[in-house]
């Protein structure tokens, strides 16, 4: 795609007035290049029908992690890996003294899954420092690009794992965790090349990390809906993850009577359902509730079940209004065990905090994509990322890109190169405010 008018120099903004007070330095995204690398990036772990399957710790991945390094050196950076294996490329500033910018994301995939997600925000990083570099611009701030290392977390069912590694939320019986094939994560580690028990050293503390910047394809609709190339997050939901188990009688689907029966299994229906009313009952909240796994036992198609087991996936920016809403499922469905003589027990298997964006960094980012004339809308991310893990011991800022129809973790995964590119310029822009 070749740079279109739409797309602004940042002299140009200058010399037609609409920086108004803004003294743009020059520079210059090469949105070629942020294509072929999506395009090369891409190749690695490529699937037949175009998605990306690069598990992390894999053959791909460090297939994946050797050529970003390398870019990482083109764009003027020294590349370390940590303890993690978190990719790192950073680049010295002029005062020794001055805090660290981090921007990072993630280039794991999930299985089968696109070729967007995590990999822009690390291209987008790197496209922004080497388009400084070239331009000769001397950051007085240190400033790293860091591709962390299993985002999603499939393989060990648990994501976020080098975010969490660098903020020292790790626990060690973690390392043990093993994969379909057997190999412990520990194990994984170790023949990635690492130390896993020399850990604690890249264990970054508050105060390490000023300021931490990430871009991510929105995966949701909004930006789509509105015709916005880019979006600024405020806020990242909080999970809650409920496990309810449904207890009843087990008997003949032909001789017990309808109204003789103790079903787990209608019960779970009846609950399921008030979750999805429960969770839209305020339509100006970003409430979300899902259902995604149920199990049935014994699981006959002649048998009445004896017990139901379902995850409720439960998010909202908001902790209160979380859990009001959390609490009225409870109590729908202790309504409903009553009413049809079944038991329930129902646990919380994992509960995160929302986050929010530094304020300065939304305040910030607002008036740059206005200067750069993307007039970036403010909004929330229902998924979690990287960024809602950094914000512990630094001020955060994220930056979405418009994907087509809202898909991700999926083949048909999209995302235009010229918005990428106009997400990396409000990525380079707040840099230069914050590092310059
Ligand atoms: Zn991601």
């Amino acid at each position: 795609m070749q740079m279109s008018c739409a797309v602004h120099s940042a002299q140009e903004l200058s010399d037609t007035g609409r920086g108004e007070d803004a003294m743009f330095t020059t520079y210059t995204i090469d949105e070629k290049q942020i294509a072929q690398h999506l395009t090369q990036l891409g190749e690695i772990g490529r699937t037949a029908d175009g998605g990306v399957h690069r598990m992390a710790l894999s053959e791909e991945d460090r297939q994946a992690q050797e050529l970003v390094s390398r870019w990482m050196e083109e764009a003027g950076m020294d590349v370390r890996r940590d303890h993690f294996g978190n990719l790192i490329g950073r680049k010295e500033g002029s005062n020794p003294n001055a805090s660290l910018v981090m921007v990072g994301s993630h280039i794991d995939s999930v299985p089968n899954g696109g070729r967007f997600d995590g990999t822009i925000g690390v291209i987008g990083g790197i496209a922004a420092i080497r388009a400084l570099h070239e331009a000769q611009i001397t950051l007085s701030h240190p400033v790293e690009v860091v591709a962390f290392c299993d985002e999603e977390g499939p393989r060990f069912l648990g994501g976020l794992f080098g975010s969490r590694g660098m903020v020292g939320k790790i626990q060690p019986e973690e390392l043990q965790r093993k994969d379909q094939e057997g190999i412990t994560r520990y194990e994984a580690l170790q023949a990635f090349g690492l130390e896993p028990n020399r850990m604690n050293e890249s264990v970054r503390k508050k105060g390490d990390i000023g300021l931490y910047l990430e871009m991510h394809i929105e995966q949701g609709p909004y930006l789509e809906e509105m015709g916005k190339p880019v979006g600024i997050v405020t806020d990242i939901a909080g999970p809650v993850w409920l496990c309810v188990r449904v207890i009843g009688e087990a008997g003949h689907a032909g001789t017990v009577p309808m109204n003789m029966r103790q079903d787990p299994m209608v019960g779970a229906a009846e609950m399921i359902q008030a979750i999805e009313r429960i969770c839209r009952m305020d339509p100006m909240a970003p409430t979300v509730g899902t259902v995604g796994r149920v199990t049935v036992k014994p699981g006959g198609g002649n048998v009445i079940p004896k017990y139901v087991e379902f995850t409720a996936d439960i998010r909202d920016t908001d902790v209160k209004r979380r859990d009001r809403v959390i609490s009225q499922i409870k109590t729908f469905i202790e309504e409903v065990c009553q009413k049809r003589k079944l038991q329930c027990e129902i646990d919380i298997v994992m509960e995160a905090q929302p986050v929010e964006c530094a304020s300065h960094v939304i305040e910030t980012m607002t008036k740059l994509s206005h200067k750069l004339s993307l007039d970036a809308p403010h909004m929330v991310s229902g998924a979690g990322h990287d960024a809602m893990l950094l914000a512990d011991i630094a001020d955060m800022g994220m930056i979405f890109v418009r994907c087509r129809e809202g898909i991700s973790h999926s083949p048909k995964e999209w995302a235009d190169t010229e918005d990428i590119a106009n997400g990396t310029r409000l990525l380079a822009e707040t840099l230069l405010h914050y590092a310059k």
